[in-house]
């Protein structure tokens, strides 16, 4: 059931704030009722540095800095960087770039590695409290030990230690002196607690691994669940949002917030942005790249925000999604449509026109004299702004393929032998004749064209029923092009058959790459991720590997609007 799209599309671009959301009421109230006294609010986002952004986290990034902004309040960026066999240097450096991307600046560059120390002291302070344990179970065993929905946990048998015996093996794991996976320190909570989370969970490992900040300091790294509560307490974060699967994880944050009484941060959960044919998981991301399934993380089939950002998505069109979804308590699923359209009506806004044919065909203009002419077209019809410029005409044009028939089946408007269509902003053209290779394919048509016609319109009035798109033949450049579709073929990428994996619904077509294509010469100036409009065909881009010799284009999205009509079928 989709819950995020049940609302009609609204304008996008004029307000990019949640629409409406309990999130907001929440801090809304706290404000009124001073909760945090005369602080701001303060936010964070935390993602772990183990793989790029995609679009979950463009939802998660809009309303932690959204709601800040709202309120007068802040945003700090923090690595949750607790894992060092998993997080690197790289994924540090996209994650700045890609919040940057979309519109976000924080005021503080946090990361979990710089409260080790501290974290470390409220273990030793929780274990003196005798709050804390260690444990030398085995992970299987703990995890057996720790029983599941219909049976009561087991206590360890060395949940009951002596302060003195768990400080001395404590320090003596930081120190070095146990191998990995020996022991761990867990939290003394409670073993029968409905909630498996509150079941003593672990809040040390050891491991013998060199982190990305800190080097070789530590052979124990605080887990997840340890550290994260006591992050946003050190960072004085008022309201610390994430998603609905950390709700079963927020009693144990707040039992080391209370334990150790420090500043006590709120939690509230939203849901996750699921999107249909896409899989917004890290590590399936990851996966794909790894085996080389796409090119790389800034695939422009991938979610990532490099990737769609390299595909030619907008943040600002990135924004005006995520408000329009809003928030909800319960997960749902969205359709790709709507994201779709959002981009489509920020790049009919601000995308420039201009005339590229991707399967060209030769239309020979009989009766045009030798030499050229320049016609004036201007370069946005939504926007007068971005002024008019002049495409050169010739006796030859490319035209698609698709739009000649020999002969035409019923209702085909087109070009076809007898009939006379316009040429976008010149003439119009009636084709008489083809000629073909050998194997009996048209390879060229000729025609004649009505010099009065000039700018596209007849002044004896006589209508035509096409307008078509064309480039000089003799000023043409080419270009290739990368035609992208959905890299699942399903709506459902984890909808697989017993045994199978979510490999099994990629979609064999995602990439088409054109060698062909006949481009109007202006678009030899585009800059990598300058967007165009080519008439007819679609959204496009310029792509970072587009040079001087070789330009390369990739389609953003075709023109259609699919969304439109799922939206107004509802
Ligand atoms: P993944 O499952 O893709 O690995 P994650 O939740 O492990 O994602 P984090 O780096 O921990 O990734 O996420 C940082 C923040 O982004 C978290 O607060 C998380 O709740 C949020 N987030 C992650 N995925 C989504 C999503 N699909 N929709 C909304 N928010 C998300
Ligand atoms: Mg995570």
């Amino acid at each position: 059931m989709s819950n995020s799209n049940t609302e009609s599309p609204v304008t996008p671009m004029q307000d990019v704030r949640p629409s409406s959301s309990f999130l907001r009421d929440q801090i809304a109230e706290d404000v009124r009722t001073k909760k945090y006294g005369d602080a701001v609010v303060q936010t964070r986002f935390p993602p772990e540095p183990n793989g790029y952004l995609h679009i979950g986290h463009a939802k998660a990034i809009c309303i932690d800095f959204g709601l800040a902004d709202e309120f007068g309040g802040k945003t700090n960026l923090r690595f949750d960087d607790t894992n060092p066999e998993k997080e690197e240097q790289e994924y540090v450096d996209s994650i700045q770039k890609d919040v940057r991307w979309l519109g976000f600046e924080w005021d503080r560059l946090c990361y979990a590695s710089d409260y080790f120390g501290q974290l470390f002291a409220w273990a030793v302070q929780l274990i003196k409290a005798g709050k804390a344990y260690v444990d030398d179970l085995s992970v299987e065993e703990i995890r057996a030990y720790r029983g599941n929905f219909n049976e009561l946990g087991k206590d360890s048998p060395y949940r009951n230690r002596t302060v003195e015996e768990n400080l001395d093996l404590f320090l003596r794991m930081k120190a070095g002196e146990f191998p990995d996976g020996s022991r761990v320190l867990r939290a003394k909570i409670d073993m029968s607690s409905t909630n498996l989370n509150m079941r003593d969970p672990i809040m040390y490992r050891i491991l013998h691994a060199e982190h990305q900040r800190t080097g070789n300091e530590w052979c124990i790294y605080p887990m997840y669940d340890y550290a994260h509560g006591q992050s946003d307490s050190l960072e004085r974060v008022t309201h610390s949002m994430c998603t609905l699967e950390f709700a079963d994880h927020q009693p144990i944050y707040r039992w080391f917030i209370e334990q150790l009484g420090i500043f006590p941060t709120q939690q509230i959960e939203f849901d996750r942005l699921n999107l249909t044919y896409t899989m917004l998981s890290k590590r399936k991301l990851l996966q794909l790249v790894q085996e080389n399934r796409v090119n790389g993380w800034d695939d422009p089939r991938m979610p990532t925000l490099a990737g769609i950002r390299r595909r030619g998505f907008t943040p600002e069109a990135l924004r005006s999604f995520c408000a329009a979804i809003g928030t909800s308590r319960t997960n749902g699923s969205t359709d790709i449509e709507m994201l779709e359209h959002y981009q489509r009506d920020d790049l009919n806004r601000r995308a420039n026109r201009a005339m590229a044919v991707l399967h060209p065909l030769k239309l020979v203009i009989d009766n045009y004299p030798e030499g050229e002419e320049f016609v004036e077209v201007a370069n946005n019809p939504e926007d007068a702004a971005a002024g008019t410029r002049l495409v050169p005409f010739s006796r030859e044009v490319y035209i698609e393929q698709d739009d000649f028939r020999e002969v035409p089946p019923p209702k085909y408007y087109r070009l076809s032998p007898g009939k006379e269509v316009r040429l976008r902003n010149a003439y119009f053209v009636t084709a008489h004749s083809v000629v073909k290779d050998a194997a009996g394919n048209v390879t060229e048509v000729h025609c004649t064209y009505d010099p009065l016609s000039r700018g596209g319109n007849s002044p004896d009035g006589r209508k035509v029923k096409s307008t078509m798109h064309w480039v000089s033949a003799a000023h043409a450049i080419s270009a290739e092009i990368r035609l992208y579709d959905k890299l699942f073929s399903k709506a459902d990428p984890n909808d697989v058959e017993e045994g199978g994996s979510f490999l099994d619904n990629l979609n064999p077509n995602s990439l088409e790459i054109l060698s062909k294509a006949k481009l109007e010469p202006s678009l030899a100036k585009g800059k990598p991720e300058e967007h165009f409009q080519f008439e007819r065909v679609g959204y496009f881009c310029v792509d970072r590997d587009s040079t001087a010799e070789k330009l390369v284009f990739n389609r953003t999205l075709p023109l259609k609007d699919a969304w439109a009509k799922i939206a107004g079928a509802r």
